[in-house]
């Protein structure tokens, strides 16, 4: 079930709810914990892992990379 990450846009309070799939086409009506504000926004939570792992592959064997100047 999808976690998504809200921030209230009144008190800046971040919270999480869970939200199905069938809820999310029901729209369902989010309220912020504490103030009860509807003026929520998304926050995207980005994950960390990809990053590091592309940098490490990228380095070595990246095609016709011969440094000599001669060849090509
Ligand atoms: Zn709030």
């Amino acid at each position: 079930m999808p976690t998504y990450v809200f921030r209230c846009e009144d008190c800046q309070t971040v919270f999480e709810r869970f939200i199905s799939f069938a809820d999310m086409a029901n729209q369902p009506t989010i309220l912020c914990p504490q103030c009860a504000s509807q003026r929520l926004q998304r926050v995207w939570t980005a994950p960390l892992v990809l990053t590091a792992r592309e940098r490490s592959t990228a380095g070595s064997n990246g095609g016709s990379g011969c440094a000599c100047g001669t060849c090509n």
